[in-house]
């Protein structure tokens, strides 16, 4: 998608937040524990190279992604930390990972085995790392019995193009008050640990949720994911044990302003009808944006004051009621703070019935990221 650079619409990320984030993060994470970065999906759409140089200036010491593209971009930025795929990545791949160092998360036998014959056709001068996925509940990925993640070890043992380098879990509801799913996760996890002869340098279950409120099974390394952009993994079920400082602003101006009479039509289906005379400013950018169309009726900032927009949102303009008129030019946030308010991911994924975490990757390469200076 081509980026506007010339249309005054801009999401800005304050690095200095992540930073700040990532290191008091670190600060409460118990001695021995690592914390690598989720810089998957763009960095949850903050820009993926960026987050990365920053997360590791804070102190990461290595990066999760959910694909091998993700992490074949941080090599040819010239990352030199761990890299693990979170994702499942074809057994075709294992020879390029292995060369480019990069650690793979394998869930079966079966998956073993088709790596194996790829690393026998096109040998690479490093093993491949692996950390195995253990399903201790969350349904997705994963070796789902303890004797069958034995043999995948004694497998890996077996082959010295094949190195074992974490045993890991995820939970499906570390940011929920109700701990009993969450402890009963933990239970299956330690079977799993029991069945492996000698336990791999990284063992990891902490996404942000664990690692802010289930601090202790952190294991020794934590994939902190939305809590280093500033985000209440719960929404706001849960109270922070710490302060995050969101990253992510979204910033535009005014493009076009006018006075309408009463009665006058605002917008495709002619969904809105001004019931007095009104000030109605347009915004330039959209849905092809990530703006849902389903944030007609909710706000934006402008000089301070919520003004709502008005009409269907288009693909790539939406208009709003303005309290009074306001130049061409005058800056409009969409997220973030202007004149001592602020629009919050928070607040924009509870009008549209969602996540902050969808609101947050959903918005395209053509809104430019801009980026302020870390200190
Ligand atoms: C995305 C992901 C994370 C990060 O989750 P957050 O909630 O953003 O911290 C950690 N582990 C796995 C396996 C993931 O897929």
């Amino acid at each position: 998608m081509i980026s506007g650079t010339h249309r005054p619409a801009q999401i800005i990320i304050d690095r200095q937040a992540i930073k700040t984030n990532i290191q008091t993060a670190i600060a409460h994470l118990p001695a021995h524990t690592e914390l690598w970065a989720v810089v998957k999906a763009n960095a949850y759409g903050h820009g993926l190279l960026q987050v990365a140089a920053t997360a590791s200036h804070a102190g990461a010491t290595g990066f999760c992604v959910a694909i091998l593209d993700e992490a074949l971009a941080l090599r040819q930025a010239g990352f030199t930390e761990p890299i693990l795929v979170l994702g499942i990545t074809s057994p075709e791949y294992a020879s390029l990972a292995a060369t480019q160092t990069i650690s793979l998360t394998v869930g079966s036998q079966a998956w073993l085995t088709a790596a194996l014959a790829q690393l026998a056709k096109a040998p690479a001068a490093n093993p491949l790392k692996i950390h195995f996925a253990v399903d201790s509940g969350m349904g997705r990925i994963g070796f789902r019995e303890p004797t069958a993640l034995a043999m995948a070890e004694k497998m890996v043992r077996q082959h010295s193009q094949l190195e074992l380098t974490g045993l890991y879990t995820h939970f499906a509801t570390a940011d929920e008050a109700d701990s009993a799913y969450f402890k009963q996760q933990v239970h299956h996890f330690k079977q799993f640990k029991k069945a492996l002869k000698t336990l791999p340098r990284y063992v990891h279950v902490a996404n942000s949720a664990t690692s802010l409120w289930h601090q202790a099974c952190a294991g020794n390394l934590v994939r902190l994911g939305v809590a280093l952009y500033g985000l209440n993994p719960s929404g706001s079920d849960q109270a922070l044990p710490y302060p995050l400082q969101p990253a992510l602003n979204l910033e535009t101006e005014l493009v076009f302003v006018k006075q309408v009479t009463a009665g006058s039509k605002i917008g495709y289906g002619a969904t809105y009808q001004a019931s007095q005379t009104e000030w109605i400013g347009t915004v330039p950018l959209g849905y092809a944006d990530g703006w849902q169309r389903r944030l007609q009726g909710f706000h934006v900032l402008v000089a301070g004051q919520f003004c709502e927009i008005v009409g269907r949102i288009c693909m790539d303009q939406f208009m709003i009621r303005l309290p009074q008129k306001f130049p061409v030019g005058t800056k409009v946030t969409l997220i973030g703070q202007n004149g001592g308010q602020t629009i919050s991911l928070q607040d924009v994924a509870n009008f549209a019935k969602t996540i902050h975490y969808e609101i947050a990757c959903n918005f395209t390469d053509r809104l430019p990221r801009v980026y302020l200076p870390e200190n």
